[in-house]
């Protein structure tokens, strides 16, 4: 008899599994991007109340410039399918609203630095070269970008740049499964006395592996109120900043040509630290989503109402003056975005840059298909023009730039898509 029942479940099992119901998930949001040199691939999941972690499939026509940020609240229809080894695949998708203030961007951040060994691989460096990195680029890095509003600390020792510490995963040497490498990285720590399994203890896990060839050069969690972040053989700010920016809330800065959402270069901002991958700054847009402007003791980047000339400082020296100009009142479809103008020293040219208030992706606005870098910038009586707002730059002096910008007149301004020029 009970065989018979058993047979019976079996066989409604096999039923309810050829009709593939779909179901609900709800739970919290976990982003990943991973860095390939020329691309960049993200990653779902959704950490439900019990816990569980399912990695979602999104449907083929998914863009992934949504402002989708680790930690907001989802609910998800599809069905969990074995032919994609047990992912569940997405058939809709509800958000809790975008976040327009990032979490984790102002004050201490407590940091903990694993430099991972494989079980037959053993990493070229030691966790006191990992502490002197920190010491020396990174958390200037981040104290000058942000004005002094974060700074990196350990657990252990406060008055470190993080903690820092070398372990040694049971993972042989190529593994690139990035939660076997972070699990296992976590528990050696636990076992060496850091408290990563108490929450806020560090609000980010920075995981150095030896050299793998997993095709990406690094890899990060998006927003959230704590992340990680793996760099895969370079240890550098160009690799670990970038990576800690994502983990901070920011996408990529990416290049875009004339019109709006007619193709773009995914790292193809070379002015920013999350755009071209020689390095570089943070810029306005990644600033301002951050809260590193337009605070007390902090750059300015006011957001002007008015045709006129502005005179800015270069955003890329020292100093609290105003650094760049936000504008308003220009659409990409049905939102808002704004420009931003700056001007870097080092280049002597301005920019200008766009992106949105609660998006995550901010773009270098020009030419794309110049190898002729002067093109993407505003040179001296140069004109740009966007959605009947016009930016030309006047002059360019020492530190300063002058800047005229002409408004449209209040209830003309046409809707996206609009055509850019730069004369
Ligand atoms: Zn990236």
């Amino acid at each position: 008899m009970a065989n018979r029942i058993l047979s019976i479940l079996a066989v409604a099992l096999f039923l309810m599994g050829a009709a593939a119901p779909s179901s609900e998930i709800e739970g919290e949001l976990e982003v990943i991007v991973k860095d390939f040199p020329t691309h960049a691939e993200h990653e779902y999941s959704v950490k439900d109340a019990k816990g569980q972690r399912h990695k979602l499939r999104m449907p083929a026509s998914y863009r992934h410039d949504k402002p989708l940020q680790s930690g907001q609240k989802v609910r998800v229809r599809g069905k969990r399918s074995k032919a994609i080894g047990g992912e569940f695949e997405v058939e809709s998708f509800e958000v809790s609203a975008s976040i327009t203030v990032l979490p984790n961007t102002v004050g201490p951040l407590p940091v903990l630095v694993m430099v991972v060994s494989y079980s037959n691989q053993q990493n070229g460096l030691s966790a006191v070269g990992a502490k002197d990195l920190y010491r020396t680029a990174i958390d200037p890095f981040m104290r000058t970008e942000s004005s002094g509003l974060q700074w990196l600390v350990g657990d252990k020792t406060v008055s470190d740049p993080g903690d820092f510490t070398a372990v040694t995963i049971a993972l042989a040497s190529g593994g690139c499964d990035y939660n076997q490498i972070t699990a296992q990285a976590r528990e050696q720590a636990r076992l060496q006395g850091y408290r990563t399994n108490i929450f806020d203890a560090y609000k980010s896990f920075v995981y150095f592996i030896p050299s793998s060839p997993c095709g990406w050069n690094g890899l990060a969690t998006v927003g959230g109120t704590g992340g990680f972040a793996i760099a895969n053989g370079e240890y550098t700010c160009r690799v670990i900043c970038h990576e800690s920016l994502h983990n901070r809330g920011l996408q990529h800065s990416r290049a875009e040509p004339q019109c709006l959402n007619c193709g773009y270069s995914e790292y193809g901002d070379f002015t920013d630290v999350m755009g071209n991958t020689s390095g570089g700054i943070v810029g306005a847009y990644g600033r301002d989503r951050l809260g590193w402007v337009n605070q007390q003791n902090t750059p300015q980047v006011p957001t002007i109402t008015q045709s006129s000339d502005y005179t800015i400082d270069a955003l890329d020296t020292p100093g609290l003056g105003v650094k760049g100009i936000k504008i308003g009142g220009a659409m990409d479809g049905t939102n808002p975005i704004f420009l931003y103008v700056t001007y870097r020293q080092t280049r002597g040219q301005v920019f200008v840059h766009r992106g949105s208030e609660f998006g995550s992706y901010g773009y270098l606005m020009g030419y794309i298909n110049t190898p002729d870098v002067g093109n993407w910038s505003l040179e001296p009586g140069e004109v740009f023009t966007l959605q009947g707002i016009t930016i030309r730059t006047q002059s360019i002096s020492g530190g300063t730039a002058v800047i005229n910008v002409q408004l449209p007149s209040v209830g003309t301004l046409p809707n996206a898509p609009s055509t850019l020029t730069v004369n």
